[in-house]
């Protein structure tokens, strides 16, 4: 079978052959694709994940998709295009309430708080959204209701009568993360009810193993109830042919989607037994509300509708392209669940791009709010006031585009001192401290342009093309080397011209290549924005640039002659060891903090007889030699006066104690345990060690010292 997906005659055509696997069946599906040059869409939509309010973010969220979205919008408002953002908190689902039970607040209380802290946080990093919205809106469940009351009036849904998981202690439905159990998938314990967070399964209740609530860890028990399923299988060939016109997507993405169409779409519940949410629309459904994955996404929308009058063109339009930055725990909901409640609605387009991240670890491990294992927004402002743009250059150069990436803070300290100070930094800042010092800070007239400087413009000349196709490709990576080009030609230009000498020997020269500095110091104010805008900002006030334009880039010209210039001081400051290593620092407190709160008293043994125990000879015996073993890192040789003779024991300590801190010391052992033979050498003994809780060693000691060899009874 072949389909033509031919929509117009455009340029820049590319041709797939695509097969769809689907069981047994192989259907090959000719797709012509339009790789759409951007200005063959009237507006761009861009949306960015809805996050749960109840929690301040970090930097995992940052990278995963606010950052990505706001570099990408940034970018096309330089363009001048017609560009909407749009993201808020969503309000509702479980993970809401069990916070606010957790926090003895109700939901409301929770999210009223975290709506602001998180809204203010973004806005601190300049996450330029047009409209930061949230669920909780009455207008934003007026439409959601809408939407479900269509689908339910043309007949979309599928009522059914299930058994769902009842808390009998509780009096509640168990609706996803109320019940946890073993993930039948990787059969670890602690999946939740609608998902496994350790193999990433994505799960119903009834599938998890030893089903426990989490409201009184009671064993739940089968009760019918009726919801409204949508039947996702009926939607299979029409999301295949949806995804199939999307050969663009990263692999990352379609590579789920694939797996999640392979194995066959099931009817999902898009109603909960659950008291928080927005209310079913029907009759007879009190203690039922959406599914928040049902509500959540028409969030977007009814976000767009608040924020301007014509909202409905940016939903509603062929012309319009839709774009989702999300996370990628977020790309079933993006890219089948919610264009299969589009479709099955009518109205609505469905998303051109879903340019999923990957994760954003934190020192080789993952972040987890949980542990506390982040890097908080609000607190790295207080530590590194004023210093948001170097979080997002550190963040952008190492985004999890395609796999996993680890945020350091030596790598944090190194793209500081090493990109941000010694190339940017120090270019505008030689520029504009040699004109401040010999042009009464005013842009000194140009000579004419010799070959190095109308090379440096070619050069300049070919980066916007590039960066343009990076951006359009959604590699913020490679964008941000691009961009950050611009600055190393100038810095390069200034260390080969090196107009502070000049000025000796030729100042009309030296005037003509700061000119030329200070053109290039325009060309980064336009090419940064999108990654840096607080920097970008700065130097467009010092240049007296009003208009920030992508098709500035290329004019060299754009600052005149006698221009009065404001030096904008230092950019960026040298980071010290010491600020890094108090960061590092407080990390690994938190890590033991967290460590000994998990930490349990180890059970007892069993029960041993009196005789048992008198069997064991304990005595007190004075180590007067301690050496380390060759060969082995754990063992240490200690010689030991037993108040008849000094005798051998090797213990596992050495990883501890240095042997020469220990000589002296008065410590009990045990001295009828069978000789050992160990890398050579015969222990005679047992030196007892207690195990605090972070796991280190110590002695045991009589709090006054007693005579070698006294028996401990
Ligand atoms: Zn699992």
């Amino acid at each position: 079978m072949y389909t033509f997906d031919l929509i117009n005659a455009m340029p820049d055509v590319k041709f797939y052959l695509y097969f769809l696997s689907n069981r047994s069946n192989f259907i090959a599906i000719f797709v012509i694709h339009l790789f759409y040059p951007m200005s063959n869409f009237s507006r761009t939509t861009v949306t960015a994940a809805l996050i749960y309010a109840n929690g301040p973010i970090h930097i995992g969220h940052l990278a995963g998709c606010y950052l990505p979205a706001d570099i990408y919008v940034r970018f096309l408002r330089l363009k001048k295009k017609d560009v909407i953002f749009v993201s808020g908190t969503d309000e509702h689902g479980v993970p809401i309430t069990i916070k606010a039970q957790k926090e003895g607040k109700t939901p409301q209380e929770v999210v009223d708080h975290y709506y602001h802290v998180i809204k203010s946080s973004f806005a601190d990093f300049g996450i330029s959204f047009d409209i930061y919205g949230r669920t909780s809106d009455p207008v934003h469940h007026q439409m959601s209701q809408d939407f479900f009351l269509k689908l339910y009036e043309s007949g979309k849904f599928v009522e059914e009568i299930t058994q769902q998981f009842y808390d009998e202690e509780a009096g509640q439905f168990l609706a996803d993360r109320y019940i946890v159990g073993d993930c039948p998938s990787c059969k670890q314990p602690g999946a939740y009810g609608d998902q496994c967070e350790k193999c990433g399964t994505t799960l119903s209740p009834n599938e998890l193993l030893n089903p426990k609530s989490t409201l009184s860890g009671s064993s739940p028990v089968l009760k019918p109830t009726k919801n409204w399923f949508l039947p996702l299988d009926q939607w299979q060939p029409a999301l295949e042919k949806y995804i199939a016109g999307h050969p663009e997507w990263k692999s990352n993405v379609s590579g789920q989607v694939k797996s999640w169409l392979q194995e066959g779409l099931r009817p999902r519940a898009m109603t909960r037994d659950l008291n928080w949410g927005v209310p079913i629309p029907l009759p007879d459904t009190e203690g039922k509300v959406l599914y928040v994955w049902f509500d959540a996404p028409i969030g977007y929308i009814s976000m767009t509708s608040q924020l301007r009058p014509d909202w409905e063109k940016y939903w509603k339009s062929e012309d319009s392209r839709i774009v989702h930055f999300i996370g990628k725990d977020n790309i079933v909901f993006h890219t089948l669940i919610f264009p299969a409640m589009c479709m099955a609605h009518g109205d609505f387009q469905l998303a051109d791009q879903v340019p999923a991240n990957e994760f954003m670890n934190l020192e080789g491990d993952k972040i987890s709010t949980s542990r506390n294992w982040a890097v908080w927004l609000h607190e790295y402002l207080q530590d590194f006031p004023g210093k948001q743009d170097v979080l997002r250059y550190s963040l952008t150069a190492l985004s999890p585009e395609s796999k996993d990436a680890d945020f350091t803070w030596t790598d944090f300290q190194t793209k500081n001192n090493s990109e941000l100070v010694a190339i940017l930094g120090n270019f505008v800042n030689r520029a504009f401290v040699l004109i401040d010092k010999n042009f009464e800070s005013k842009v000194p007239p140009k000579g004419e342009l010799t070959t190095f400087e109308k090379d440096l413009m070619e050069a300049v000349n070919e980066i916007p093309a590039k960066l343009e196709n990076a951006l359009e490709h959604y590699k913020f990576r490679d964008a941000l080397v691009l961009a950050m080009e611009v600055a190393r030609l100038g810095n390069k230009y200034l260390a080969e011209t090196e107009p502070w000498k000049l000025m000796k020997v030729d100042p009309l020269k030296a005037g003509s290549v700061l000119n030329f500095a200070v053109q290039l110091v325009a060309h980064v104010s336009i090419a940064l924005e999108p990654f840096l805008p607080f920097t970008s900002l700065k130097l467009r006030n010092a240049l007296g640039l009003k208009d920030c334009d992508w098709s500035m880039i290329g004019n060299f010209n754009c600052i005149s002659e006698g221009q009065p210039l404001m030096n904008p001081g230092l950019l960026f400051e040298k980071m010290e060891d010491v600020t890094i290593q108090t960061q590092i620092d407080k990390l690994n407190k938190t890590k033991v903090e967290m460590e000994l709160a998990t930490k349990s008293v180890p059970a007892q043994k069993d029960i041993v007889s009196y005789d048992d125990f008198a069997k064991l000879d304990l005595r007190l015996g004075t180590i007067i030699a301690a050496e380390k073993m060759e060969k082995s890192k754990k063992l240490l040789k200690l010689t030991v006066n037993d108040g008849f003779r000094s005798r051998t024991i090797l213990s596992g300590i050495a990883e501890f104690f240095d042997p020469e801190n220990i000589i002296g010391k008065q410590v009990t052992f045990l001295a009828n345990l069978a000789p050992r033979k160990m890398m050579g050498l015969e222990s005679e003994g047992m030196i007892l060690m207690a195990e605090g809780q972070d796991g280190k060693l110590d002695f045991l000691m009589p709090g006054v010292k007693m005579w070698d060899g006294a028996s401990i009874s």
